[in-house]
């Protein structure tokens, strides 16, 4: 049995002739910037994640960007985050040359510590970015005026934003995923929301008329048009990637594996963006999977503060250790909404194997 990480080709093919439609429906409407499939989808998703505000743009990344932009974020500012995530995460503060500054993660949930994040925070302090981990919300930190902006770049329909605002992602392997880059701003706050809409088309506002620079970070309609008819299976994808957490649980309970293997606790929120296991010799069980054809990853082999680029920031080893013991020990299966059953029985009796 060969099991890839992620696929996505069952989920397609039975709304093929949607997707085919929606695609020939914008190559015929002429309309390939903004128009009503960016506007749609925009209303579509703030229902669908119960905020007031939801503005298209053209990637996770960007969406990260483009609200430190909105809050005029640079040069002698701070922004507070975790050191275990993807790299946009801290990238985006640092291209805007402020300066991130870690805080340790929880070592069971991988999120932000709230507390840890709150001590973090100076009087330079402009912004605390919490990222909601393999689809499990963060725990929000209590930091007063500071503003909140999550990155849920993973976590789509996890509740409603209880920051200022949160950015989404719609990379292809996200649990709503485009057929490119997309991604997307949410906030209940109409002027923020406002800002961010101007920003993303260069603060024009009217056309050529320029009272904030901005960039290009629009979302393209054929884009939008993909995901809201993908949109419409969301719930049921959730419901699945949920179950098969629940599977994997019930198997790795019955399976004879040490208690060394730690397999996630569930959470309610959890959508299952990744299902990832702790495992103290990882490396060797990941061989030993990759023998066995199954496909793994690793989010993320280290942490912020010890990439190089972050150097100068003048963290060392052991500054945060339960990040560093994450990057040591995380290992993500399979838990795609089509995954089967016996495949997964597969996966947990070849890790158990392993012991
Ligand atoms: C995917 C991801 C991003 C970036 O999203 P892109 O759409 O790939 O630019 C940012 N943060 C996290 C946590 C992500 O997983």
């Amino acid at each position: 049995m060969k099991i890839p990480l992620v696929d996505l080709t069952a989920d397609h093919a039975a709304l093929r002739a949607d997707l085919d439609a929606a695609i020939a429906a914008v190559i015929d409407s002429g309309r390939f910037i903004g128009g009503p499939q960016v506007s749609g989808l925009e209303a579509e998703v703030a229902a669908v994640c119960q905020t007031g505000h939801c503005v298209g743009v053209s990637s996770g990344t960007d969406a990260l960007l483009i609200m430190l932009m909105a809050l005029d974020i640079g040069p002698g500012d701070e922004v507070v985050t975790t050191p275990f995530s993807f790299f946009a995460t801290a990238g985006v503060i640092a291209r805007l040359g402020a300066t991130p500054v870690f805080a340790d993660i929880e070592p069971d949930s991988f999120n932000l510590d709230p507390t840890a994040a709150a001590s973090a925070c100076s009087d330079r302090t402009r912004a605390v970015m919490p990222v909601h981990l393999y689809g499990r919300r963060a725990r929000h930190p209590d930091v007063g005026d500071i503003a909140v902006i999550e990155d849920a770049a993973q976590a789509i329909g996890t509740g409603a934003v209880r920051g200022l605002a949160a950015g989404l992602s719609f990379f292809p392997t996200k649990n709503l995923g485009a057929f490119g880059d997309a991604g997307a701003v949410l906030s209940d706050d109409e002027a923020f929301a406002e800002r961010v809409r101007l920003l993303r088309n260069h603060g024009a506002k009217p056309k050529y008329y320029h009272a904030l620079v901005g960039g290009n970070f629009r979302l393209d309609a054929i884009q939008a048009a993909i995901l809201r008819v993908k949109l419409g299976q969301l719930e049921a994808w959730t419901a699945a990637r949920r179950r098969n957490a629940e599977r994997y649980r019930a198997l790795f309970a019955a399976a004879n594996v040490p208690a060394e293997l730690v397999v996630p606790s569930d959470s309610p929120e959890h959508i299952y963006n990744q299902f990832v296991v702790r495992a103290p010799r990882r490396d060797q069980l990941r061989a030993h999977l990759r023998e066995a054809d199954i496909a793994t990853e690793i989010y993320y082999p280290r942490p912020f503060h010890l990439q190089e680029c972050f150097a100068h920031l003048g963290y060392g080893q052991g500054a945060f250790p339960h990040a560093e013991a994450a990057a040591n020990e995380v290992l993500a299966l399979p838990v795609y909404p089509a995954l089967s059953e016996d495949q997964q029985a597969y996966v947990v009796d070849t890790i158990a194997a392993f012991y």
